[in-house]
């Protein structure tokens, strides 16, 4: 009975100890992973290649270690900070401003900011870094609903407010036929029936 408290002490402990132990070797930077691996350093990119010459398709022993951080819910590298994206650009930047991996010249979203780029790790990183410049005057310049009287005094809105109210209009043609109607006296629908039925014959 003992021996098995004890085994069974021992088995929540090892689970306890364990999952810190391999979230431990990796720590991140903004753009990498850095894993211990036996004494040497693998700087591994999110779209998983490890500047050892791993890649996704032969990895290094850095790689798995990063799949199984990832798959128990480690962190994410966050991305090279905002304020380091470039506004405009002469040529295509080789790494991606903000994940650091590779880009690829793309003509088709070529524009007054520069030639354009795709990451090859998500093709979203343009779009953060194009939209920036306009992400930023948005956040400097809040749209404000417009109507005539925005800014005025609360007196003045009401003043504004008074000023435009009207009683529903009613066109000419509907007033002159709604004087003629009289209720339960709708002389001209039948004759337009039977003359409706008639014209085909
Ligand atoms: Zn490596
Ligand atoms: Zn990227």
């Amino acid at each position: 009975m003992i021996t098995y408290v004890l085994c069974q002490i021992r088995s929540v402990i090892r689970e306890a100890i364990s999952p810190p132990a391999t979230v431990h070797r990796i720590t991140l930077t903004r753009t990498l992973y850095l894993v211990h691996v036996d004494g040497a350093l693998h700087r591994v990119r999110r779209d998983r290649v490890c500047n050892c010459g791993g890649t996704p398709q032969c990895p290094c022993p850095a790689i798995p270690l990063v799949q199984e951080y990832l798959a128990a819910g480690g962190q994410r590298p966050l991305g090279r900070h905002e304020d380091t994206w470039p506004d405009h650009w002469l040529r295509v930047p080789p790494l991606c401003p903000v994940c650091d991996c590779p880009t690829l010249p793309d003509r088709y979203v070529n524009s007054s900011h520069g030639p354009g780029w795709r990451c090859t790790f998500d093709s979203m990183h343009y779009w953060m870094v194009r939209m920036n410049p306009l992400r930023r005057y948005l956040a400097a310049h809040p749209p404000r609903p417009r109507y005539p009287w925005n800014g005025d005094s609360p007196a003045k809105q009401q003043v504004w407010l008074q000023a435009h109210v009207h009683p529903p209009r009613i066109p000419a043609e509907c007033a002159q036929a709604e004087d003629v109607l009289v209720p339960g006296h709708m002389a001209p629908a039948p004759e337009m029936l039977q003359l409706a039925l008639s014209t085909p014959a």
